[in-house]
């Protein structure tokens, strides 16, 4: 396996100095702590340099979106420099609470093994009181509820068997989430792509992608788990299959985070791994895969959320354009706009007012297009949004799963 200490060379000395980023950056309009992405990054870096005592241990207030790099026309990685700081140069262990909200794979093996007790404990006030006083884990955050029975133990009982019969397949790098949490998202996932002709393999020694670990700065244990998916994913692209996920930040982190931020060379499989409604649209367009959909679909009203990280890989025109597809349906593109969930950070007592100030402008926007369903493909941006309006969030691909005619599908899919 390849690998270089250094792959993402810090381009700090591309900045020109025009505070796009600024302008850009959901933090610095509602946090006056934060110094903003132009000084926490290539500014602040000209310091850091020099000394290492110029670090600001403010740069935690950094959402790690890449909205800034998104802006920058002089293509600076913004939030790699700012992440890079942190990992270098910050102070202090990683506490109690960061590591316990960053090990999503570790609590999620606890948690569904006890889950109706783990989910009403995790309801239950007094609690939510004492995570706040001595966790330091806000009070008004809702967890997300975990599930009694895997993903994985779904398809291994379910579905595995019947994926060796298609031609062309897939390796689905599921993630905490689906497996943890929302198997149904897996579920759907499965569904609709044996229905277009297309086998669903997992990866037995899958790990999460590890972004909770690189924003909590455990580094160690994120590249540990990296180094395992990578294994897994050059072994799937090896036997022939893409790798797709239903979570557009497991993809950014895999494709993207683990160069620039851990040091691991993926170039050789970085283009097999994307998003599910990429793979599929891109198969669409060539004619390959064919979606029938059901007859008198009710006309839902979809309002597209575009996750920060979406908009960073640039293909949240694939999950609308499939969406568009749906007939009779009315899809509003959102304004883009960050949710200001982040993963953990705002589950954090010092984040959670900033968290909910930067999700106001897209939470108001949810509510004057009062949709029947907001779509996106970002799980932390579905908590956050169901727990701040009385919306639904709903994943593409479980809404492409439901108004699908399965049997049409299939048989258009089976020449
Ligand atoms: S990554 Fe996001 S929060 Fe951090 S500086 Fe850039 S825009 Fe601001
Ligand atoms: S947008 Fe890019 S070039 Fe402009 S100030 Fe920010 S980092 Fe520098």
């Amino acid at each position: 396996m390849l690998e270089f200490s250094n792959i993402s060379p810090n381009n700090f000395e591309q900045c020109v100095k025009c505070t796009v980023c600024t302008v850009y950056c959901p933090v610095t309009a509602v946090n006056p702590l934060y110094p903003g992405p132009k000084q926490a990054g290539p500014d602040g870096e000209r310091y850091r340099l020099k000394r290492s005592d110029f670090y600001n241990e403010a740069l935690k207030y950094c959402l790690n979106c890449k909205r800034c790099e998104v802006a920058c026309p002089s293509g600076v990685r913004i939030g790699d420099i700012i992440q890079q700081a942190r990992i270098n140069y910050s102070h202090g262990s990683v506490g109690l609470r960061d590591r316990l909200l960053a090990s999503t794979d570790m609590m999620g093996g606890i948690a569904t093994r006890l889950s109706p007790t783990i989910n009403g404990i995790l309801r239950f006030i007094p609690v939510k009181i004492v995570l706040d006083q001595v966790m330091g884990i806000d009070r008004h955050r809702t967890f997300p509820a975990y599930t009694p029975r895997k993903f994985t133990t779904w398809f291994r009982r379910h579905a595995a068997k019947n994926q060796q019969r298609y031609l062309r397949r897939v390796s689905y790098f599921h993630g905490c989430y689906v497996n943890y949490n929302f198997p149904r998202l897996g579920k759907d996932f499965v569904k609709l792509f044996n229905a277009c002709g297309i086998g669903v393999d997992l990866m037995p020694g899958e790990k999460c992608c590890g972004v909770a670990k690189i924003a909590n700065r455990m580094i160690k244990q994120a590249t540990d788990a990296a180094r395992i998916n990578l294994r897994e994913i050059r072994h799937a692209v090896d036997s022939g299959n893409d790798v797709v996920a239903t979570s557009s930040t497991c993809i950014l982190t895999m494709r993207e985070e683990y160069p620039h931020l851990l040091g691991l060379d993926n170039a050789d499989v970085r283009d097999n791994i994307m998003t599910a409604t990429r793979y599929l649209y891109q198969l669409i367009e060539r004619g390959e895969v064919k979606l029938v959909f059901k007859q008198n679909i009710p006309p839902y009203h979809l309002a597209y959320h575009t996750p920060c990280h979406m908009a960073k890989l640039g293909w949240g025109v694939y999950s609308i354009e499939l969406l568009k597809m749906i007939p009779g349906v009315m899809i509003t593109v959102l304004d883009n706009n960050c949710c200001g969930i982040a993963g953990t950070y705002g589950f954090k007592k010092e984040n959670y007012d900033y968290s909910q100030a930067i999700g106001k402008t897209l939470f108001d926007s949810i509510t004057r297009e009062n949709p029947d369903f907001v779509v996106t493909d970002c799980e932390t941006c579905k908590w956050q949004i169901e727990m701040s309006t009385p919306y639904r969030v709903v994943n593409p691909i479980s809404i492409l799963a439901d108004t699908i005619d399965f049997e049409a599908t299939r048989q258009a899919n089976s020449k």
